[in-house]
């Protein structure tokens, strides 16, 4: 197995102009990107775009997290990204779906569906709406329209027609009382900056369900986590509401409270 990584260039790039990412990537004369498809705690919906983080070496993911802290400059990072890795093939597996606290704390929701195409922003596009999720109130999606990667008048299906009365996908708790989507791209910056202290997400642990492994802390990148007494403890000051702690968390034992 081969863990090296090499640093590419990102010409278009709006901070760091480069990506670190795994070199069998880089090496491959095919990429295909195979994802399941699931809610999110941060970004609200993952598919195509959002699995191709994965090219990143772990423990720099939470070093991502915490160069882009908000929501917007987070999905602009990861739709270049997905320019930089730019796959020939996306497979969505949506044959058993997630929903609620995705990625890891959601519940099943299957919609017996494979969705494959070479675009996978439009493939975004559609996919969301299968859930039952505006797609512009995702931001990764909202950019990739906007920017002209993702172009939704071109859908065109191939195989079997979706059903219809399809149930949408209930969202993780972060994104219910989340209006930001509705905010023109534009005034996101200063929208976010004063609704910020309202509707920031917090992490809480549940303490009779932690196990005190500390995957949490470790993979924390502002480092706000402490495990004493064989618990974890989250200190709010400095929280990012990444939730790569809920992610990490092998047991459940991590929920979203909003500060609203
Ligand atoms: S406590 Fe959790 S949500 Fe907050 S910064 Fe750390 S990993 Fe991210
Ligand atoms: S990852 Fe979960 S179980 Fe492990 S210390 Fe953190 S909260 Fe506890």
């Amino acid at each position: 197995m081969d863990f090296s990584a090499r640093t590419v260039a990102c010409p278009k790039g709006f901070s760091n102009h480069s990506f670190h990412i795994i070199t069998p990537i880089l090496e491959a004369d095919y990429v295909i990107n195979i994802c399941k498809l699931k809610t999110h705690a941060m970004t609200g919906y993952s598919g195509g775009i959002k699995n191709l983080f994965g090219v990143i070496p772990g423990l720099e993911k939470p070093q991502m997290h915490y160069l882009w802290p908000n929501l917007h400059d987070f999905s602009r990072m990861l739709l270049e990204l997905a320019q930089t890795v730019s796959p020939q093939l996306t497979i969505i597996d949506a044959i058993d779906a997630m929903e609620g606290n995705g990625p890891t704390g959601g519940t099943s929701h299957p919609l017996y569906m494979l969705l494959a195409a070479r675009d996978l922003y439009t493939q975004d596009y559609f996919a969301a709406n299968l859930m039952g999720i505006a797609p512009m109130k995702i931001e990764m999606i909202r950019q990739a329209v906007e920017a002209g990667l993702a172009r939704p008048s071109e859908i065109a299906l191939i195989g079997d027609a979706v059903p219809e009365n399809l149930t949408p996908f209930q969202m993780p708790d972060t994104k219910k009382l989340d209006f930001t989507g509705n905010v023109p791209g534009f005034l996101q910056k200063p929208f976010l900056f004063f609704a910020q202290r309202l509707m920031k997400s917090y992490p809480q642990v549940n303490r009779d369900k932690c196990v005190g492994c500390g995957r949490c802390a470790e993979s924390c990148p502002a480092h706000v986590i402490k495990i004493e007494n064989k618990k974890a403890k989250f200190r709010k000051k400095g929280c990012i509401s990444c939730f790569c702690c809920q992610e990490m968390c092998p047991v459940k034992a991590i929920s979203v409270k909003k500060a609203l």
